[in-house]
């Protein structure tokens, strides 16, 4: 038998590579059915007291007691297995099979060794024939019971037939010898019977387990985040509400859920691409661990989002714990042999604290996140209850903000802003006004900064240019139309483009549109800036750093970048008529602009004793209440085309009041 012989060197070498959860469930099925061994035992107990009785000898007598002590033993043995679980029986695996293996092949070798006896030691047909019978049964029983472990089923039928065999040949009956013959081919096939059995349970059984680990590796991906590896917001919130139960339930720990958001991400995607971007949030999820080291978990919740957990003592472990992964975000990250210094907001709530509901948690963090970001990020700030309100009102604002545009809920207010030398309007500011249905006018002050943030400040800022130039094209040719940009669009390549689509689509001339560039956001010194405002004024535009004097890198920007106008920021100049020390800051100002070759705008001139100061400080501009406040487009055209009427007339600046 050929494929016998292949099919055992096959077994051995599988046997060598065999899956732990594989052989785990081969070894279980030698232990399922205990029943079987009972009937097994009960049968090979009664034949052996029977032929131990019948032949009336000891040896067989002792033959026939081994045989009821072992049987017994194995099926104590199954049914102990069967009460402690496979699960439990698992970690001594090895043991329970070396168990069974030893129990069987000490029974099959009491039934083998009886069967010879009976054939050599006594003349009793009737004797001979059920020890025969017995042997030979309960080989064709085990082998396919325990086919799941051949080498334990080959044991049992060699351990029962051989000696069987050698006992008929060494009988004088020719008729046994031939049944010896018989019984060794018999055992040959199911030996190949065996091994057949065990292939398609092994095959079943390993199809099963992949089927189980392929299960468990799509379980593992639906939990975590791809790029870093970390939970996402799933796994998280599964934990979460884990731990809050135990808090619910009084188990007097504290967990707080930080929320954080690196500041100006999107920019850093826009300018430096999605692959540095990439390694940002690697880098950061690395660092966050390394400051975490097993006191909580971490979970990217999409974006640039992440939740920490962790257990704390109090508020102030929590405080404590979010500067300190602050801290270790704001050291610069290395991308393609660039340094970039990204910094991190966070907002945490503490339960049980402000609550113990996974939701209202995970949003008390991401309000205290929301004021963070609002006083201008880079901090950590914890849940306080006055901030839900104001969450509300940002939320309604945002949201309102994404309708705007297309409700028409928008409109644009023009300021003029006189030069001092002719008396004349030199340009008018745009000014944008939002009509908010419910919540009335919303100062731009409020929702600017929100639309920066939820990232519609491009298509607002688009229909602030065309709506100003539209405006514009109507004036006389010698006045200007400022518009103000976010600095947070000069990062955005794109920007340029944009202002030539609209300055073609409402035929105006470039050198006649001012960019007019808020200097309290904070502009880093990037060579994409720098390009940019290069390609603008290469374009004939004209710039104008904004609210000059509120910043603190205002003197870095005059530096690095070469502007057209600086606008002096109204703080200063309300104070002109009782701070000496105003006056002196501006009068150094305009000096400084002058030796630049800058113009200067005073902004916010509302009395006639601001604008003699401003006027004696030198300033070349002014802009505020005492000249206009902001009026509608047709009101600015109105007021520019008397201006024009009167230019013959050399005279002073003009007050004209529309309002
Ligand atoms: P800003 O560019 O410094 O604009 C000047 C602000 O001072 C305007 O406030 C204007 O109405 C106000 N103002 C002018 N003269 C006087 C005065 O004599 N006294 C006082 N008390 N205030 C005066 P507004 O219109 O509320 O705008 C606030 C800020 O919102 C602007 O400051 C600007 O930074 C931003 N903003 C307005 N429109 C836009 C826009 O279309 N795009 C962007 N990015 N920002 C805008
Ligand atoms: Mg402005
Ligand atoms: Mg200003």
């Amino acid at each position: 038998m050929p494929s016998v012989g292949n099919k055992l060197r096959h077994l051995a070498s599988a046997e060598g590579t065999l899956a732990q959860q594989v052989r785990a469930a081969l070894v279980n099925t030698l232990y399922t059915s205990p029943a079987s061994l009972v009937v097994g035992a009960v049968a090979g107990s009664t034949v052996a007291a029977t032929i131990a009785y019948m032949s009336g000898s000891i040896v067989l007598l002792v033959c026939s007691i081994a045989i009821h002590i072992v049987g017994l033993l194995r099926i104590a043995s199954a049914y102990i297995y069967k009460w402690i679980g496979a699960e439990e029986a698992e970690t001594m695996r090895v043991h329970w099979e070396r168990l069974y293996e030893i129990g069987a092949w000490l029974y099959a070798s009491l039934l083998g060794l009886q069967t010879f006896l009976v054939l050599t030691q006594t003349d009793l047909m009737a004797l001979q024939l059920l020890a025969v019978t017995m042997a030979t049964g309960y080989a064709a029983g085990v082998a396919p019971r325990n086919a799941g472990r051949p080498v334990i089923a080959f044991g049992q039928v060699a351990l029962a037939v051989m000696p069987m065999a050698a006992g008929l040949w060494l009988t004088n009956e020719p008729v046994f010898w031939i049944l010896g013959v018989i019984i060794v081919i018999f055992a040959l096939g199911v030996f190949d019977i065996t091994l057949q059995t065990y292939e398609v349970v092994y095959s079943a059984l390993s199809g099963q387990q992949e089927k189980v680990e392929v299960a468990e590796r799509f379980e593992k991906m639906a939990r975590s985040d791809m790029l870093t590896g970390l939970d996402n917001r799933l796994a998280m919130q599964m934990r979460l509400g884990e731990l809050l139960d135990r808090i619910e339930q009084g188990s007097g720990e504290k967990l707080a859920v930080i929320w954080m958001d690196l500041d100006h991400f999107k920019a850093i995607n826009d300018t430096l691409g999605h692959l540095a971007g990439d390694k940002v949030l690697i880098v950061t999820a690395q660092r966050v661990k390394a400051v975490l080291n097993d006191r909580g978990w971490l979970a990217r919740f999409g974006g640039d989002e992440f939740v920490i957990m962790a257990k704390v003592s109090g508020l102030g472990e929590a405080q404590s714990l979010g500067e300190q992964i602050m801290e270790s975000i704001a050291q610069p990250i290395s991308v393609n042999d660039q340094n970039i210094e990204i910094g991190a907001s966070l907002g945490f709530a503490v339960a049980p604290d402000h609550g113990c509901q996974s939701e209202a948690m995970l949003k008390c963090a991401d309000i205290a996140l929301y004021h963070a970001k609002k006083d201008g990020g880079k901090r950590v700030r914890g849940f306080e209850l006055f901030m839900h309100e104001d969450f509300l009102m940002h939320r309604q604002i945002e949201q309102g903000l994404q309708e705007a545009l297309a409700k028409n809920e928008f409109e644009l207010l023009f300021q003029p802003i006189v030069d001092l030398a002719s008396g004349k309007t030199r340009s008018c500011e745009a000014l944008l006004r939002w009509h908010h249905p419910e919540l009335g006018d919303v100062s731009p002050a409020v929702f600017i900064p929100v639309a920066e943030n939820a990232g519609l400040i491009g298509k607002i800022t688009e229909w602030v240019l065309e709506k100003a130039c539209i405006a514009a094209a109507q004036w006389p040719e010698n006045v200007n139309v400022s518009v103000n940009i976010s600095a947070y669009l000069l990062k955005n390549p794109n920007l340029p483009v944009k202002i030539i689509e609209t300055l073609v689509n409402t035929g105006m001339v470039a050198r006649r549109l001012e960019l007019e560039i808020t200097e309290s956001v904070l502009l880093d010194e990037s060579p994409q800036v720098n390009s940019l405002l290069r390609q603008l004024q290469k374009m004939g535009l004209r710039l104008c750093l904004d609210d000059f004097g509120t910043g603190f890198s205002s003197l870095t920007y005059l530096r690095s970048w070469e502007f057209d106008t600086i606008k002096i920021d109204k703080s200063f100049i309300s104070n002109i008529a009782n701070s000496p020390t105003d006056q002196k800051i501006i009068r150094a100002v305009v000096q400084l602009a002058k030796s630049l070759e800058v113009a200067t705008v005073a902004e916010g001139v509302e009395t006639a004793e601001q604008l003699e100061r401003v006027q004696n400080a030198g300033c070349s501009r002014v802009q505020g209440y005492y000249y206009a406040k902001p009026m509608t487009a047709d009101q600015a055209r109105e007021r520019l085309r008397l201006e024009q009427a009167d230019s013959g007339a050399e005279r002073g600046p003009q007050v004209i009041n529309l309002h």
